[in-house]
């Protein structure tokens, strides 16, 4: 169903809200996603004003180190680690700790933000647990920012986690409730939230963003940006689908990821949860090649170095890149 809130009357609220925070309606915000494309300079600099109230030029970079891969008994769409995808990955229980130690150092000597750390999987036994602790108090050694990507934990895993130092956990909703029995029937949309306000309730913080490309419809869109919205994320990155071989999105038709609707999705995401990072994660590379200052004029947040199974920019070109478009980069580390 489109929207009853005419372009003019969005026009009139973005402009009265410059700076500002504003709670917009469902009704709203869609509009905001159908508004034409020489409206998109105007929502920019307006979402461009909140992420310059919050996050000044600051841009944080995080790398990610996949710690488990493959072998993933959940059956995500999207996904190269999961038992139903036939993508040629390397699969593995836990990455050599020389690898994870010196990506970890990696991130220390180069004053990145945080050190990202994927795991495949939605359960994991406690003995997993303790080896993955004894890990993260190795890390936390060097005083580098950690969060790990890890499926449903229970209270007590999740304590032993907090316990060893553990500062923060991704759990993505990835697309709408109504939306996500088409990408996942493993698990559901409601576990998800649960799992998240679990952790919450520990005091970790919460980095949880989405999928954009599924087939989802702009609704989606919102709907998923209105629950994220509740949950009040320290980070919220937005991945573009980034179709693999071998998964069954794998044909998915992205031709509806154009940079002007990217942009769209992350001024919104900017709009209703303006204090969280907005990373633009998975897909940077290629849908925003060339409109780095753009983009980073609205994100305040992007990985180097690639994502779990798909490559992306190296450290040094990703730092070129945020200096190029007149942006300096957060030094979060010790
Ligand atoms: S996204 Fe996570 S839970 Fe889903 S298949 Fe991939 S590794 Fe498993």
């Amino acid at each position: 169903m489109s929207s009853m809130i005419t372009a003019d009357t969005i026009r009139k609220i973005l402009s009265d809200n410059i700076n500002k925070e504003y709670s917009f309606s469902r009704e709203e915000a869609i509009a905001i996603m159908n508004l034409p494309e020489e409206d998109m300079p105007f929502l920019m600099e307006v979402a461009g004003s909140l992420r310059k109230k919050y996050k000044g030029n600051y841009v944080s970079i995080h790398l990610l180190t996949n710690a488990r891969s493959g072998n993933c008994s959940q059956n995500c769409a999207y996904c190269a680690q999961s038992c139903r995808s036939k993508a040629d990955i390397e699969k593995y229980k836990w990455v050599d700790d020389e690898k994870l130690y010196s990506d970890n150092a990696f991130v220390h000597d180069n004053h990145l933000s945080r050190h990202c750390i994927g795991l495949s999987g939605m359960k994991f036994t406690d003995e997993d647990i303790e080896e993955l602790a004894e890990k993260i108090r190795v890390m936390k050694a060097d005083g580098t920012h950690l969060c790990c990507s890890i499926g449903f934990l229970t209270e007590k895993q999740a304590l032993i986690l907090k316990e060893a130092g553990l500062d923060r956990i991704n759990h993505n909703l990835n697309s709408s409730r109504s939306y996500y029995h088409n990408i996942c029937t493993t698990h559901t949309y409601e576990q998800r939230v649960n799992n998240i306000h679990m952790l919450q309730r520990l005091g970790f913080e919460i980095c949880s963003g989405g999928i954009i490309g599924m087939g989802e419809s702009k609704e989606d869109i919102v709907d998923m940006l209105l629950d994220l919205r509740e949950i009040q994320p320290e980070a919220l990155p937005i991945n573009f689908l980034l179709p693999i071989p071998g998964t069954p999105l794998e044909h998915a038709d992205t031709t509806v990821l154009t940079p002007s609707y990217c942009m769209k999705v992350l001024c919104l995401a900017r709009l209703l949860v303006p204090q969280s990072d907005i990373r633009c994660a998975a897909g940077r590379e290629v849908y925003f090649k060339g409109r780095e200052k753009e983009l980073l004029s609205v994100v305040d947040s992007i990985f180097a170095s690639g994502y779990l199974t798909a490559d992306g920019q190296g450290i040094s070109d990703t730092i070129k890149t945020i200096t190029d478009a007149g942006f300096v980069y957060e030094i979060e580390s010790d």
